[in-house]
C-alpha cells in the first residue's frame, strides 16, 4: 500500500464516455462542483477533475476524466483510457442513437488495453509477456492499488476489471424519452454493467452514479 503521512492513499482514474451532447461534461461539473451549464459547448481544456470522496472512513481521490469533444470525431485516444479503473458510459434517454452507440463505447473500452499492450509489445519492446507488464506498470508510475487493478485487466485477477456503469442521462426529460428504463436495464444486465438514470440538470442520482463506481473499485482493491 502507498503510505504517505501515515494514511493509505487511493487514487482512482475514472473515464466518462459516450456520444457528443449526452451530458458528460455536465455530469462531471455536477459531481465535482455541483454546477450545471445550460450553454455548455464542447469541452475545452480541462482533462480531468479530482474530487475527494470518503469510503469506509478512508479518503479516496476520484480523478474523473472528461473528453475534450473528440468523441464527435470518434477520435478518443487510448491515452484517455489508459490506467482507468472505472468508467461511466453515458447516453441521452431522449436520443435512441446515443443508446445504440453505447455498445461501440464499451467495445472501445474493452479493447484499448489489449490494443496498447500488443502495439507496444510488438513495436517497442518485443520481450516476454510478464516482463512487459512490469515495464508498463512502472512506466505508469501509479499508486499500488491502481497497478493491482490494472493487472486484472490482463487476466491475472479477472474479477478486478474496470468498474463500469451504464448511465441514462437527462431523466428530467421523461416526456420526450426514446429509451425506456427497461431497455437500459436489460442492456446493462447483458453486458454486466451497473445501471442508473441521472439528471445533471436537477442533480438526480449524479452523486450516486459516481459513488457506486467508486465503492465498487474500492471493494476490489481494499
Ligand atoms: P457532452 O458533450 O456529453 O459533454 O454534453 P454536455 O454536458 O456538454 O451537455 C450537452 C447539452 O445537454 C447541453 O446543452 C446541456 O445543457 C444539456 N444537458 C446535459 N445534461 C442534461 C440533463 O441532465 N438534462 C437536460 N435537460 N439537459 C442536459
Ligand atoms: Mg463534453
Amino acid at each position: 500500500m502507498a503510505e504517505e503521512g501515515g494514511g493509505e492513499e487511493y487514487l482512482f482514474k475514472i473515464v466518462v464516455i459516450g456520444d457528443s451532447a449526452v451530458g458528460k461534461s455536465n455530469l462531471l461539473s455536477r459531481f465535482a462542483r455541483d454546477e450545471f451549464d445550460h450553454n455548455s459547448k464542447a469541452t475545452i481544456g480541462v482533462e480531468f477533475q479530482t474530487q475527494v470522496v470518503q469510503v469506509d472512513g478512508k479518503e479516496v481521490k476520484a480523478q474523473v476524466w472528461d473528453t475534450a469533444g473528440q468523441e464527435r470525431f470518434r477520435a478518443v485516444t487510448s491515452a484517455y483510457y489508459r490506467g482507468a479503473v472505472g468508467a461511466l458510459i453515458v447516453y441521452d434517454i431522449t436520443r435512441k442513437t446515443t443508446f445504440e452507440s453505447t455498445k461501440r463505447w464499451l467495445d472501445e473500452l474493452n479493447n484499448v488495453d489489449l490494443e496498447s499492450i500488443t502495439t507496444r509489445l510488438v513495436k517497442r519492446i518485443g520481450i516476454a509477456y510478464n516482463t512487459y507488464i512490469v515495464a508498463l506498470f512502472s512506466d505508469l508510475a501509479c499508486d499500488f492499488h491502481i497497478k493491482r487493478v490494472k493487472l486484472g485487466v490482463y487476466g491475472a485477477h479477472c474479477d478486478t476489471a474496470v468498474a463500469r456503469m451504464l448511465v441514462g442521462n437527462k431523466c428530467d426529460l421523461d416526456d420526450i424519452r426514446e429509451v425506456s428504463v427497461e431497455e437500459g436495464k436489460s442492456l446493462a444486465e447483458e453486458e454486466g454493467l451497473f445501471f442508473i438514470e441521472t439528471s445533471a440538470l436537477d442533480a438526480t442520482n449524479v452523486m450516486k452514479a459516481f459513488e457506486i463506481v467508486i465503492h465498487e473499485i474500492y471493494d476490489k482493491v481494499s
